[in-house]
């Protein structure tokens, strides 16, 4: 057997291309700033922004993400939706010309502190039910006059975040809608509202700038709707190496806690990825795995640095690859198997594996 190749990810940036231009075909009146946060959900930030060539700009969820992206020379448009905490951050996103979305009052109170002459566009973000960052609908009028009356603020734009939008007709998203709608219609300014979800559902249309994560890497934003019927394409696959067969006999038991017992003699394969990989502990047993292009499933538990497969009728040999997700395995299947959701998946995996 040749060297064991350890469990990895390989990042397909054509699928990523695939998947932009699907979205631009479904908002093309919009501007993309593609999500890149968390690693870009564990694709590797600064390989996704360069492969974007086409984005209109980016956002992140932290200041420290889009300074790693200006060092790396990205010099588009870069949100940050978490914006700043001091003065010393503010300095930054002067500096870096970034666009901080503003969500608490106290962070107007920073920026009407800095004495600098430069200035920046920002966002003003309104919690329209989310409930998460964002100003309540009755201070929006206080932070609008207050930003407006700065220098140091170039433009100011309305954002909001949809709580259910991945439930289509969920009675909230209307309610969102209106609250938003409602300011649209009150402030000049340029929006931004809808995440993957919101941006297949068309719960927004008439925004200036859409946010895209999730689709961007090819997983389904809605409940019920799989990638493959949105047309987008799996851009992350996890594979690792069957490492072991053992020829167990009817009633051995496999892994912690004896949960699988051989119904008959039986071949178990061991593969070299667990949850200290990040693969999911919750896996259950129907959990499939694809092997020299036949599927099969877990059995027992999900142990630190493997997992046990059923090998009956399957034929494979040490050294063979196993994909855990992928082309043919949709992440959203492996995370409705692991009581999860693909976003915790991808960023786990492709933030804990060594991407190729
Ligand atoms: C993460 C995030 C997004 C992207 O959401 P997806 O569901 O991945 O498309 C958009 N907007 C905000 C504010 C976010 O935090």
């Amino acid at each position: 057997m040749s060297d064991i190749r350890a469990a990895s990810v390989t990042v397909e940036l054509a699928a990523l291309l695939h998947n932009f231009s699907r979205i631009k075909e479904l908002v093309p009146h919009s501007k993309l700033m593609p999500v890149i946060k968390a690693n870009a959900y564990g694709h590797g930030m600064i390989r996704v922004a360069r492969a974007l060539a086409e984005a209109d700009g980016f956002s992140v969820a932290q200041l420290k993400e889009a300074l790693g992206l200006r060092a790396a020379g990205i010099n588009k448009p870069l949100t940050v939706f978490q914006g700043f905490q001091n003065l010393q951050d503010l300095e930054l996103i002067f500096q870096h010309h970034l666009r901080p979305a503003v969500s608490q009052l106290w962070q107007i109170e920073l920026l009407e502190q800095y004495k600098g002459s430069a200035s920046v566009d920002v966002w003003l973000k309104v919690n329209s039910g989310m409930g998460r960052l964002g100003v309540q609908a009755d201070e929006v009028e206080e932070a609008w006059q207050r930003l407006n009356a700065l220098k140091c603020v170039a433009t100011v734009g309305l954002m909001t975040h949809y709580a259910n939008a991945d439930i289509a007709g969920h009675l909230s998203n209307q309610q969102q809608t209106e609250v938003f709608r409602q300011l649209h219609q009150t402030y000049s300014a340029e929006t931004s509202v809808s995440n993957s979800a919101a941006i297949v559902s068309q719960l927004y249309p008439d925004q200036d700038w859409v946010r895209p994560g999730i689709m961007l890497y090819g997983a389904s934003p809605l409940q019920g709707v799989t990638a493959d019927q949105l047309g987008l394409r799996p851009v992350m696959q996890v594979q690792a190496t069957l490492i072991a067969i053992n020829k167990l006999k009817k009633g051995q038991s496999v892994g912690y806690g004896d949960r699988w017992v051989c119904p008959e003699d039986m071949p178990v394969g061991i593969v070299n990825i667990g949850y200290g990989d990040g693969y999911p502990r919750q896996a259950s047993e129907q959990t499939p795995v694809l092997i020299n292009q036949q599927k099969t499933h877990l059995i027992g538990r999900v142990s630190m640095d493997s997992i046990a497969i059923d090998l009956r009728d399957i034929s494979a040999q040490c050294g063979d690859r196993v994909e855990l997700w992928g082309i043919q395995l949709s992440v959203d299947d492996i995370a409705d198997h692991s009581q999860t959701i693909s976003y915790e998946l991808l960023c786990r995996l492709g933030n804990q594996l060594d991407i190729q």
